[in-house]
């Protein structure tokens, strides 16, 4: 993408009115917009981020034979008060239709997808099944001050399994499990990020949260250094040794809730009555998981751990682009520097590697640096006089201090491999 076309710009200084650190950087770099407090637009280097975040979940739960879905937004007051849940759950957004009929904004999925569940389920021959979406969700939230991190308007990814009986329930769940743990290691979390023991409702004595390491978090943990898991504060007064040796010298630090899992056992079936014939004939309730994630409030939570003082520097696997390509010249030497690296985006663009090409003629050295710096590319190229001089581009990694000079040709090799 050639930079002088991005409709967004990158600001010369934070928001004053965004007091969290994603909030700040990814509005001054140009990744969201703020249109109130916890509502964001996610513009062109934004969303490309949070797709890729996306597809990482996408793939791992098809894996694991999850089927994609989307289910509306707007739900209708019954379902809710089907479940007790148009009373009790807090933070809903509540509207009324042209109809008269209310509605709540969907806030997370239960109360559709069972109904729904329950016009394709009959026997035990229809289970399991593990449908999942990913969608924007809606809760009033009383503090948005997280940045993306706490929005009142966000993405989650939630995926609902039905199960025959509770063991098939906790098989999945481990197969769940494991699948997170593979996301949170490819989007680059893998070392900071624990199964979290968390409080389990009345059906299962606990539910797991997984939880990024992040100053800037709102829960606090309890982590285990032997096992690699934590126990949140909420439950640690009645769970005071690890859960899987026994020990009980944890390490308190501060995190943020990346991802959810839950056995909701028969919670949602019976207030639907959802039931299918097993094996015999005979009528039998089914028993249901629920499986969150938030990629927005993930790609926050990146922003947050993985920056320097200039600016973010995103994991490979998700970065917007995978190469900054800057171009420098003085008057005299403009057409010919700007030959030469076209001809290197359009070569690495036809190796679909993904390149921010600034080719601007109106910003200076210093300023361009200054904001692949900011954007936070893993792989800065620069052509300028100086490299050309050697029939080179300029190569620096946003994580390290050197650059080094490469020979043309060879670079494209290197980077397409
Ligand atoms: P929290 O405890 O942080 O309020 P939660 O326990 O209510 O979150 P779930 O209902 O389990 O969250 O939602 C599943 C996932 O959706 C969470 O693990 C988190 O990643 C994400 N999420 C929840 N609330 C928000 C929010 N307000 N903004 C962004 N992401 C969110
Ligand atoms: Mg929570």
């Amino acid at each position: 993408m050639l930079q002088s076309k991005l409709f967004t710009k990158v600001t010369k200084d934070a928001p004053k009115d965004e007091v969290s650190f994603n909030g700040k950087i990814l509005i001054q770099a140009g990744f969201v917009d703020k249109l109130s407090a916890g509502v964001f637009t996610f513009l062109p280097l934004g969303l490309r981020v949070l797709n890729k975040i996306c597809n990482i979940i996408r793939q791992e739960m098809d894996k694991i034979g999850g089927e994609e879905i989307l289910m509306p937004v707007l739900v209708p007051k019954e379902n809710w008060a089907q479940t007790g849940r148009w009373e009790s759950f807090d933070v809903l957004f509540k509207l009324q239709g042209a109809d008269e009929k209310e509605y709540a904004l969907g806030a997370t999925h239960e109360e559709v997808i069972t109904p729904l569940g329950k016009k394709f389920v009959f026997s035990y021959r229809d289970l399991p099944i593990m449908p999942y979406q990913i969608q924007t969700k809606f809760r009033n939230e009383l503090r948005a001050k997280s940045g993306i991190m706490r929005g009142r308007e966000f993405l989650m990814k939630d995926m609902y399994s039905f199960h025959a009986d509770q063991a098939d329930l906790d098989r999945f769940y481990e197969v769940a499990k494991h699948a997170y743990y593979k996301i949170f290691e490819r989007l680059g979390l893998g070392e900071i990020t624990y199964l979290t023991y968390a409080s389990g409702g009345a059906f299962s004595k606990y539910s797991h949260e997984f939880q990024t390491l992040c100053q800037a978090g709102e829960d606090i943990i309890y982590i285990c250094d032997n096992c690699k898991i934590a126990i949140n504060k909420e439950i640690i007064a009645e769970q005071n040794q690890c859960p899987i040796c026994g020990n009980k010298e944890f390490r308190e630090d501060k995190a943020v809730e990346v991802g959810n899992i839950f056995k909701l056992a028969n919670r949602f079936s019976q207030a639907f009555d959802l039931q299918y014939l097993d094996k015999d004939g005979v009528k039998k309730e089914l028993v249901m998981g629920c499986y969150g994630i938030g990629p927005s409030r993930v790609m926050g939570a990146i922003v947050e751990v993985s920056h320097d003082e200039k600016g973010i520097i995103w994991p490979k696997e998700i970065a917007p682009f995978q190469v900054h390509l800057i171009l420098l010249g003085k008057k005299d030497s403009w057409e010919k520097n700007k030959a030469e690296a076209d001809k290197l985006y359009e070569k690495l663009t036809a190796e679909d590697v993904e390149v921010l090409y600034d080719e601007r003629e109106d910003k200076g050295p210093g300023e361009k640096f200054a904001e692949a710096d900011l954007i936070g590319c893993p792989v800065r190229l620069v052509i300028s006089d100086k490299t050309l001089a050697e029939e080179s581009v300029e190569v620096k990694m946003r994580n390290s201090v050197d650059s080094k000079l490469v020979k043309i040709n060879g670079l494209i090799k290197d980077l397409i491999k």
